[in-house]
């Protein structure tokens, strides 16, 4: 039996479609986690058929980099036990490392395949003039690879990392689409690339009867909302696009840890990131940090939990994929999503007004 299976507690079957947000879309389910209960929920993914936790754990800087396999099983476990079933990861990450670490951890803890959704991302695949970009060759290759780390037979998700001007958009969606009828990727989606490039995308999937995109994985959080918040929403309703954020406690700044140093072995201290206090922790941001931690008190959480439940409150976030170094931080995240019933519109009334960037329409 492994270790960290999801120990289902008394509601072993789906609760009714009642979610926090009363629209309807969310099975709850509620998993015991030690002395703690998460109720973690399962959003659709944009107008797919497939769930995903609503708290995801990705692996970016920190596995095959800043921490050890051991860390990243105690951490994944800890998400799993809570009712995180999705995992983002790309190539780029640790180049190839991260995929590694993972695999080995997916494997080490014997997880059913049908209970995890794994992803993977295509750009940044290394230094030869086709290991970058979305040709047809290097998405092929790329997805191979990716495969090949995990240990796996398939991605569930496959994001298009960046978009590569120097490849007509009409490869990159026939590429994708061969490696889904080869049932080596389920679902596709892009990452950061503009609302234009994602219905040109799309236009040309229906225009050749091809697999359109299905998600996009775009930054979001308190200090970085336009393109979530206002250049995609057309997408959301013409082609029901999902979101899979990234960075939602910004690099760790909204947990309040950089409020009044740089803590030693957090993000900012890694050889690498060190751009991450020239463009992240500035005196602008860290002040509004320092603004929101007494409403986060007020409601009895951590300024980390409130910032989750944040962006958890927006109904075009299919899911908020965390990051974690330590064990502890999945843990107090992952208690974010007993925070979203408490964003009232008070609260969030409140929160705008330190924050003073709710991203308002053009004008005609
Ligand atoms: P966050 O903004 O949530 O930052 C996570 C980091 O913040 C942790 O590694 C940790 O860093 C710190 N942290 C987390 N929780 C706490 C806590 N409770 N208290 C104090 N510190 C905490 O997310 P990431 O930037 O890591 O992004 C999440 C995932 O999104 C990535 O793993 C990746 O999968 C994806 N991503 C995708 C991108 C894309 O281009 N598509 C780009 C970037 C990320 P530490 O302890 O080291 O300070």
């Amino acid at each position: 039996m492994p270790t960290s299976a999801p120990r289902w507690a008394t509601c072993t079957e789906p609760s009714p479609p009642a979610n926090r947000s009363g629209s309807g879309t969310a099975l709850i389910s509620v998993y015991v986690v030690r002395a703690a209960v998460i109720a973690m929920e399962y959003r659709q993914l944009g107008r797919s058929g497939l769930r995903v936790s609503e708290l995801s754990l990705g692996a970016w800087v920190t596995y095959g980099g800043q921490v050890g396999e051991d860390v990243a099983l105690e951490c994944m476990s800890a998400a799993h036990d809570s009712g995180v079933n999705f995992f983002d990861n790309a190539e780029a990450y640790a180049r190839g490392n991260a995929e590694i670490v993972m695999g080995n951890v997916i494997k080490k803890l014997g997880w059913r395949r049908e209970d995890i959704v794994v992803s993977s991302k295509v750009f940044w695949g290394g230094e030869g003039p086709n290991d970058r970009g979305l040709s047809r060759k290097h998405i092929f290759e790329a997805c191979r690879n990716s495969i090949r780390r995990l240990q796996l037979d398939y991605l569930d998700l496959f994001f298009c990392h960046r978009p590569d001007p120097n490849t007509p958009i009409e490869e990159t969606v026939r590429a994708i689409d061969d490696l889904v009828h080869q049932g080596k990727v389920l679902y596709w989606g892009t990452s950061e690339w503009t609302a234009a490039d994602i219905m040109r995308a799309y236009g040309i999937a229906m225009e050749h009867d091809l697999v359109p995109p299905t998600m996009e994985q775009p930054q979001y959080n308190m200090l970085h909302r336009d393109r979530v918040e206002k250049e995609y929403v057309p997408l959301y309703r013409e082609i029901g696009l999902g979101t899979t954020i990234w960075s939602p406690l910004a690099s760790g700044l909204l947990s309040g840890k950089y409020n009044e140093r740089i803590p030693p072995g957090s993000r900012a201290t890694l050889k690498g990131y060190e751009w991450l206090r020239e463009y992240i922790i500035t005196r602008q941001n860290v002040d509004k940090v320092k603004k929101l931690q007494p409403a986060a008190a007020d409601l009895g959480c951590t300024m980390a939990q409130l910032a989750l439940a944040w962006c958890l409150r927006n109904p075009n976030v299919s899911t908020v994929i965390t990051g974690a170094s330590k064990r502890e931080q999945v843990d107090e995240n992952m208690e974010a999503v007993d925070v979203v019933p408490k964003l009232t519109n008070e609260v969030i009334e409140r929160l705008e007004s330190i924050l003073g960037n709710k991203p308002q329409p053009d004008e005609d």
